[in-house]
Formats: structure tokens, C-alpha cells, sequence
């Protein structure tokens, strides 16, 4: 039969038929991401750049459509983002957030969507897109809706995380701007990382707690949480296929009867 899928995964580049034709039965993937510092050597898009890079593997990979990532997140917290200080961070609110959630999978389940996956890049944003989710359902949805949410950095495994850290992984929040986000700008963005802007200010003893309003000098002044300094394309890869790997995987096991195979 001829295949008439758009060479594209990509919402924004079908047209409305072509997108018509298929959003019933794919599923549809929604990256959200941040606009927030990430150090000297690392674009402000990072969050965004990164969760639109695992989103686009993975349509590719199943046969998914891909809509445009949701470009801003939730506050940055000083301990997981360095927080709202750094010129650049550009932040929604927490209600702000969930209604932008709330209002665009409103729409892709108007447009027939019945198998959708939030796909989250920044860590602050977590509850409020389990918000919107809520609010979607709370509001009256189909019976047969099922939405999935994940976060990109959950699927990596332990072994992956060994490889990447032989020295032992310092957790996700403090890799804020440091060795996952810079190695995996290195795999997928290359033109966009500085490895000479590394810096070298990079704390890992923080307080265990926060305070409000949000202090100058709480978190170093580079924005930079963890060192950043052995980052590789190599490393961004690995840490990128298994998370594309594990992302398709979850899908597949929830929405298999929509997975059709590499677009
Ligand atoms: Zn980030
Ligand atoms: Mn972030």
C-alpha cells in the first residue's frame, strides 16, 4: 500500500490534513521545556533544545507526532536551576504553566488526540503539568483519553549513569548546566556549547534548604551546580540513546497498538 505518512514527524511542519489523517491513531508527544540559565558555556534554550532533541528521536522511532515544545517552564529553584536571579531564567508561573498545559491538550484532544505524552525537560516543572493533566480530565474528557507524563532523565539506567559518572553520580538536581547537560548539548548541539566557558566555581555542597526571597550567593555565581569539565559528545550519546530508548520503550508498553514503527 502506499504510504502516505508526511516525511515528517513534526506538528509544525504537516499541514492540517496531513495532521488530521493521523493524530486519531498516533500517539502525540508534547516536550516541555525552560528558558533558564545554564552556566557560561551553555545556551539559555538547553532545557528546551534537549527535551525536543528526545522528542523528535522518539517520534521518529515509533511513528509519533511531535508538537512544538512549550518553550518556558515553571521558576527555576536555586538548588536544581540556580534559581530567578540569573539574567536570562524566563519563567512562568505555576498557574500560569498548568493552564498552558491544560489549554494545549485541550486542543489536541479536540483534534482527536487520544494518546498523548507530556514529555518534561525541566525538573521544576513536575506538578503543574500533573496539574493541567487533572484539569483536562476533570473537565469531561473522552473515556478512551489516556495521557502518559514522563520526565526525559527517568528512563536512564544505572548502568548508563555508571558509565557517565565512574566516580560516583552526584544526582539530577545538582547536574544543573554540569555533566549531563553539557555532554548532551555535545551530542546534539555542538555549535551551541563553549567547553573554553567552563567554569570552574562549581559547588557541590549546598544548605538543605531554601530561602525566600532568593539570595545572591546561595548557588555559585557561574549558575553552574556540578563540574561540567569532562563532558563528551560520547557521553551526551549514550545518555541520549537510552533515554530515547526508555522513553519509546514506556510508550510502546502503554500505547503499543498506536506505535507503528519508524516514521
Ligand atoms: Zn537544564
Ligand atoms: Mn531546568
Amino acid at each position: 500500500m502506499l504510504d502516505r505518512r508526511p516525511q515528517t514527524v513534526l506538528m509544525a511542519e504537516m499541514t492540517w490534513p496531513e495532521y488530521a489523517a493521523l493524530v486519531a491513531e498516533r500517539v502525540v508527544i508534547l516536550p516541555v521545556g525552560s528558558t533558564e540559565q545554564h552556566g557560561p558555556h551553555l545556551p539559555l534554550g538547553s532545557d528546551a533544545l534537549a527535551v525536543a532533541e528526545v522528542g523528535l528521536r522518539v517520534g521518529r522511532q515509533i511513528g509519533a507526532i511531535v508538537a512544538p515544545t512549550i518553550p518556558y517552564g515553571y521558576r527555576s529553584a536555586p538548588r536544581s536551576g540556580g534559581g530567578e536571579l540569573f539574567t536570562g531564567t524566563t519563567s512562568l508561573t505555576g498557574e500560569t504553566l498548568i493552564h498552558v498545559v491544560r489549554d494545549i491538550l485541550t486542543a489536541l484532544v479536540r483534534h482527536g488526540a487520544r494518546r498523548i505524552v507530556v514529555l518534561d525537560g525541566h525538573y521544576e516543572n513536575n506538578m503543574f503539568l500533573h496539574e493541567g493533566i487533572h484539569l483536562v480530565l476533570d473537565a469531561g474528557a473522552p473515556p478512551d483519553l489516556r495521557i502518559m507524563k514522563i520526565l526525559w532523565v527517568d528512563p536512564i539506567q544505572q548502568k548508563t549513569l555508571d558509565r557517565a559518572w565512574p566516580d560516583g553520580f552526584p544526582g539530577w538536581a545538582l547536574e544543573h548546566a554540569a555533566h549531563l547537560e553539557t555532554s548532551l548539548m555535545l551530542a546534539a548541539r555542538p555549535d551551541l556549547v563553549r567547553m573554553d566557558a567552563v567554569p570552574s566555581d562549581g559547588g557541590d555542597a549546598f544548605p538543605v534548604y531554601d530561602m525566600y526571597p532568593q539570595l545572591e550567593g546561595f548557588v555559585p555565581a557561574s549558575g553552574v551546580l556540578s563540574d561540567p569539565s569532562r563532558a563528551s559528545a560520547d557521553a551526551g550519546n549514550d545518555l541520549l540513546d537510552d533515554s530515547v530508548a526508555g522513553v519509546a520503550a514506556a510508550i510502546t508498553a502503554e500505547f503499543g497498538d498506536a506505535v507503528l514503527g519508524p516514521a
